[in-house]
């Protein structure tokens, strides 16, 4: 059997350990690969018996050299809170970790596939938001450090592909949720869940008004093998997501159903560059990758309530 060598950054954390798991079910070789900062062990401990998956403890702001055949290149704290923490690390972890895997899939002549981001599209202007938007993004904001990292690799991609003939791979993440989030990763949904299981006020930020659209990790992960076996023809960006857009409100209510909960909603200020409104255009990942999201929301979020609680009562 031809099995593929396959580099996962940011690989223990909540993307990252489902990824690693279906890559390994399709019999390739999973080296993941984590500094442990937003991610942790527990997602993967239970890959460690498969002897064709590795664990490495490395730091994606130093060069890496090992030989593969792919790489996804997913290191990067994502929630607002780990995010904003040490603002100049997320951005050396974006732009730096963009270059070693870059260097490093030039020299192995391998494939890289980048977790880019909707906050690509900061704040948008334009809704849905289609690859061709070229977004709404304050480049001195709170958000920043993520939102123009993750631009700025983009544009190392772009510019590894043009100039060196990279095979690259770009996918635009919308709002991704499931289990193995941290559950004080400060995320929307891990939040309001970890609140409505613990019987605490759900903090809805601002009035709650403003919208996202929720995609069950499964549907992701199909989608990003799906555009790594893409032809070299096809590098993207391409939205991955899912179109059902919801308000904070409606978010909360729908978990505060699901769970039964007694909890109540209480209002927080609203964080600055907080975008309003967001919801993919996903007509390029039909056309090409012949993917859509399978899972709504209610369906995802029993998923995802049933890990939390069973992770609260360990
Ligand atoms: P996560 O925080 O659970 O995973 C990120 C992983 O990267 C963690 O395991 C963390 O320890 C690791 N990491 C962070 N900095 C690192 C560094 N310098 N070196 C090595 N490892 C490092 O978040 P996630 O939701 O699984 O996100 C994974 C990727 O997908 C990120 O790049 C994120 O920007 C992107 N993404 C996620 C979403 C979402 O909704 N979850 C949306 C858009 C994009
Ligand atoms: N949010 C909220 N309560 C929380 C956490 C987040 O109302 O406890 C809001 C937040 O202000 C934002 C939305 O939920 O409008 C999604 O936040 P998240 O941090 O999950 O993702 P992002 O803002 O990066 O899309």
């Amino acid at each position: 059997m031809n099995r593929k060598k396959i580099l996962v950054t940011g690989g223990a954390g909540f993307i990252g350990s489902h990824l690693c798991e279906r890559l390994l079910k399709e019999g390739n070789e999973v080296l993941c690969l984590d500094n442990y900062f937003t991610g942790s062990k527990e997602n993967v401990i239970h890959l460690l018996e498969n002897p064709y998956f590795e664990l490495i403890r490395h730091d994606v702001v130093h060069p890496f050299h090992v030989d593969v055949d792919e790489i996804y290149n997913l290191a990067c704290p994502a929630s607002p809170v780990h995010y904003q923490y040490n603002a100049i690390k997320t951005i050396k972890t974006s732009v730096m970790g963009a270059i070693n895997m870059l260097g490093l899939a030039k020299r192995l002549k391998a494939k890289v596939l980048q977790a880019s981001t909707s906050e690509v599209y900061g704040d948008p202007h334009v809704h849905p938001q289609p690859e061709s938007y070229w977004g709404n993004v304050n480049p001195i904001g709170i958000r920043s450090c993520y939102d123009e990292g993750k631009r700025c690799a983009e544009t190392l991609f772009m510019d590894y592909h043009r100039q060196n003939g990279v095979k690259i791979k770009i996918v635009r993440i919308f709002n991704t949720y499931g289990p193995n989030m941290n559950p004080a990763d400060g995320r929307v949904v891990s939040n309001f869940i970890v609140q409505a299981l613990k019987g605490e006020d759900i903090t809805i930020y601002g009035d709650g008004t403003q919208t996202r659209s929720f995609q069950y990790v499964d549907d992701l992960v199909e989608a990003m093998i799906r555009m790594m076996g893409t032809g070299d023809s096809f590098i993207g960006p391409v939205n991955t997501g899912n179109p059902g857009e919801f308000t904070m409100l409606e978010l909360a209510n729908l978990i505060l159903e699901l769970t039964g909960s007694k909890s109540k909603l209480v209002f927080r200020p609203l964080p600055s560059d907080d975008p309003k409104q967001r919801r993919p255009d996903i007509s390029l990942a039909k056309e090409k990758l012949g993917w859509e999201p399978k899972v709504p929301l209610r369906e995802g979020l029993i998923k995802t309530i049933a890990y939390f609680d069973d992770k609260l009562k360990q």
